[in-house]
């Protein structure tokens, strides 16, 4: 990684949700689809579709990318909306809410992005949940800003070292599209051993 290098906004999410499949997606460009990430691109493929256009008094525009000079950041968005000129974004995930935090990085690193862009302060944006068809609220806190600037210091780490982060068994192994690649637990008997 070198000064002109920016980080894809959905490294955030990857690395929240695990630095190991982070390291391997971004570093090794390793990946592989299953059920859940092939769900994901198929709606991603339907809401890149470039338009703007109002739905009632909310002005649309969809798949504009966003980019911070200041965070090195870049990135598609799925959808910007403007409400009474209050801009936000809404980022769509197939599936319910999950257990993790890792999409309130992603909308948190967009509305970063689209503060530089714009000058204006971002105080909200939404995630978009395909199965519930709900909207959920994320505010841009403090303490989420916090979280995502950490988040991306740590992934400027990992893309400048390339240091590869353990591949720690959790829960979240279970729906990873990663896991024969990486077999976790298998890993971690073998990093057992060594350390006898
Ligand atoms: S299988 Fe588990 S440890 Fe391996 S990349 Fe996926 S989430 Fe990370």
């Amino acid at each position: 990684m070198n000064d002109t290098d920016y980080i894809p906004i959905a490294a955030l999410n990857q690395y929240a949700y695990c630095p190991h499949r982070c390291w391997r997606m971004f570093c090794a460009a390793e990946f592989i689809d299953n059920q859940y990430t092939i769900e994901g691109t198929s709606l991603h493929d339907r809401v890149h579709t470039t338009g703007e256009g109002h739905r009632e008094e909310t002005w649309q525009i969809r798949a504009i990318w966003l980019k911070s000079e200041r965070y090195q950041l870049i990135g598609k968005s799925d959808l910007i909306e403007s409400e009474s000129g209050q801009l936000y974004p809404v980022e769509y995930k197939r599936g319910r809410k999950g257990e993790w935090d890792n999409d309130e990085l992603q909308v948190c690193a967009q509305a970063l992005c689209l503060e530089e862009m714009t000058g204006q302060i971002i105080p909200q944006g939404f995630i978009y949940y395909a199965h519930s068809h709900q909207r959920q609220l994320v505010e841009i806190s403090d303490a989420l800003r916090e979280d995502a600037i950490a988040t991306i210091q740590s992934i400027t780490t990992l893309f400048q070292t390339g240091i590869i982060p353990p591949a720690i068994y959790s829960k979240r192994c279970k729906g990873c599209s990663l896991y024969s690649q990486c077999l976790p637990q298998l890993a971690e008997k073998v990093r057992r051993y060594q350390e006898c």
